[in-house]
């Protein structure tokens, strides 16, 4: 039987997002709370506007006030809001922020990890080692760089030494990425890496588990594969690289005939 979740899904209607509940914290004994003004207000407002914390506690922009916001961006403020960004501590140790790269109309969506140093240096994403294997992966898709392809992260900002993504980072981050994916409405989503795939997913698994199979994110198809930085320390876990990127393939494929079938135009989708 449909669970509620399942009806929200199909109707389009989720992620929902709930306001947090706001934490009271009781002023500690001896320290008077100052009164509130207009100004303080206002000030407040300007501090959460410009990106703070997830977890404030402000009654007037909390984080999902933020998060809201953020879905209502077009792409011309896009870049200058992430990079504007003080959502969490990656701000201070970043040197550019990296919001992505591509095609705004792709089919084909791929979503990393984070930004390296060379990402970070030169604020596109995958431009290093790994990015020069992820983009064989896409050459053996029939597909480039910036045709029919958008490049993102879960984070945009890089984590010193290439740590992975705390979770609050890539909980701070999440509705650009939403955003993104809203924006593009691409055909099929390739999930990279343990990050990109427990985050979009929502589940803790591991890729092993994952993979093999055609996952929905908000009814958009996603294939979970391995991350090109893991691929190439693990040469041998190519090949089953390749087997999810055929089943990529195979699932836009398929995707592209029912939307043509629908439309009355019956041709063999390139790629
Ligand atoms: N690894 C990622 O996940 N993303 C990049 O942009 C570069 C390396």
């Amino acid at each position: 039987m449909a669970t509620r979740d399942d009806m929200l899904q199909e109707l389009g209607l989720t992620p929902l997002w709930r306001l947090r509940a706001v934490d009271v914290a009781p002023a500690p004994a001896g320290r008077a709370e100052p009164p509130e003004t207009a100004e303080s207000v206002a000030r407040e407002a300007a501090r959460d506007a410009n990106g703070a914390t997830a977890s404030s506690s402000s009654p007037l922009l909390p984080g999902d006030a933020r998060s809201a916001r953020i879905a209502q961006l077009e792409w011309s403020d896009f870049a200058a809001d992430v990079d504007a960004c003080t959502a969490c501590g990656l701000a201070r140790t970043r040197n550019r922020s990296v919001p992505g790269v591509g095609d705004r109309n792709a089919d084909w969506l791929f979503v990393g990890e984070a930004p390296g140093a060379d990402e970070d240096a030169k604020g596109e994403p995958f431009v290093g080692q790994a990015g020069r294997l992820l983009d064989s992966m896409l050459a053996s898709l029939g597909i480039a760089r910036g045709n029919r392809v958008y490049i993102a992260n879960v984070l945009k900002c890089r984590p010193p030494g290439n740590r992975a993504p705390e979770p609050s980072e890539a909980e701070a981050c999440r509705p650009y990425l939403d955003r993104q994916i809203a924006l593009i409405a691409p055909k099929l989503i390739v999930a990279l890496g343990k990050s990109a795939a427990t985050t979009l997913l929502n589940v803790d698994a591991t890729i092993a588990s994952l993979r093999g199979r055609v996952h929905r994110y908000q009814g958009v198809p996603l294939i979970v594969t391995y991350h090109p930085a893991y691929l190439l320390r693990n040469l041998p876990d190519k090949a089953k690289a390749w087997e999810d990127l055929l089943l990529a393939r195979r699932t836009m494929r398929g995707s592209a005939t029912v939307a043509e079938a629908r439309a009355g135009t019956a041709t063999d989708p390139p790629g």
